[in-house]
């Protein structure tokens, strides 16, 4: 199977299988715009499959794990993996099976004409199929702390970092569903969970704030926010002022899982394909978006899992989907 219009890549072979992608072709079957486990599945399940495929990865591939400090939960790593060592061989799995992978800005698109245009500062890029796997970003508190102790207490999952805070007290910041959800998570592990909110009332909804509110382990902290994280070698204490009376507050604490939201990466496609009112990739089916032949994958449509495995298998099924999609129009040719 390869490129109709697109024209066929020509790959060679080195001796160890590396495939050898040519990086002036500009013509794609398929284009996969980010390079998180999302964007690098769909590109080994593209380029497998026998598909022209190129990967546009922004200029600090790898996504979220690239923050991430050892991986835990993803399946075939005995003993864990650090989050960039393990997109590492995500992209080199993917460009050994013949996936071009350039790290340029996609600055606009143009889904309005079939092929597609997927456009660089500096190239104009074509593909019969588009999967959008740009992912989202963790709302941040906006502290200098936040980065001093980022993978050294600061986290944004708790799913992936919980257990490493076993029998410490844990903070969490956010009153929504994300935040109820993930400290009612952390009391498995932590010997206090805080949830710092800065307003009297939870956004979360009823069933979960009740489970939350009856869970002994949970000390609330209302109308109040987190100032200042304070620490050596990893996070120690936290400030937290209660923006009611201006008080602050001392908390011993090794971790502090931020739940503030998450924005996806779509400012790009505004206008272009349809979005929910927070600004995610709406499915139509599937992994099809409203446009034929764009498809999305991982976190820019999932607000619910956002886990590395997870958008991994997304990105298999967004290229499975393309694979149909390729195929079909092919035949209707
Ligand atoms: P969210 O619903 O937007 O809640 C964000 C929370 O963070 C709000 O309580 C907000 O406070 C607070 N916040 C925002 N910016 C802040 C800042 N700068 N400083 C301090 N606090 C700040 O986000 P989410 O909880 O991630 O949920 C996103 C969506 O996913 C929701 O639709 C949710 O229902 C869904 N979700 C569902 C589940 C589930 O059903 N199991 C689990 C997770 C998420 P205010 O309340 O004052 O605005």
């Amino acid at each position: 199977m390869m490129a109709g219009d697109a024209g066929a890549a020509v790959l060679e072979t080195k001796d160890d299988g590396h495939k050898i992608s040519d990086k002036t072709k500009t013509k794609f079957d398929v284009i996969i715009i980010g390079a998180g486990p999302s964007g690098y599945t769909a590109g080994i399940y593209c380029s497998r499959a026998g598909y022209d495929t190129l990967i546009l990865s922004g200029i600090l591939p790898g996504g979220q794990l690239v923050n991430t400090t050892e991986v835990e939960n993803y399946p075939g790593f005995e003993n864990g993996i650090m989050g960039p060592d393990l997109m590492i061989e995500m992209r080199k799995q993917s460009q050994r099976m013949g996936t071009t992978i350039i790290d340029d800005v996609v600055v606009n698109v143009d889904f309005r004409h079939k092929p597609f245009k997927v456009l660089t500062a500096s190239e104009e890029y074509e593909g019969r199929a588009v999967i959008i796997a740009t992912g989202a970003n963790p709302r941040k508190l906006g502290l200098e702390g936040e980065e001093t102790f980022g993978g050294k207490g600061v986290s944004y999952c708790a799913t992936c970092d919980g257990p490493f805070f076993r029998n410490q007290d844990i903070i969490v910041v956010g009153g929504g569903d994300s935040a109820i959800e993930e400290a009612t998570f952390l009391t498995k592990f932590a010997t206090n969970v805080h949830l710092v909110h800065r307003r009297d009332e939870l956004r979360a909804s009823k069933i979960m704030q009740e489970r939350a509110l009856n869970n002994e382990k949970i000390k609330f902290h209302w109308d109040s926010a987190v100032t200042e994280i304070k620490g050596d070698q990893k996070m120690r204490q936290a400030v937290l002022k209660n923006l009611k009376t201006n008080e602050e507050t001392t908390l011993d604490a090794g971790g502090l899982f931020v739940a503030i939201g998450h924005e996806p990466n779509t400012q790009l496609f505004k206008g272009q394909i349809d979005l929910d009112e927070e600004g995610y990739v709406v499915l139509k089916n599937k992994t099809y978006t409203n446009i034929e032949g764009v498809f999305a994958a991982g976190d820019v449509h999932d607000r619910n899992y956002r886990q590395a495995i997870t958008a991994a298998a997304f990105g298999c099924m967004a290229a499975i989907d393309v694979d149909k999609y390729l195929t079909e129009s092919a035949d209707s040719k």
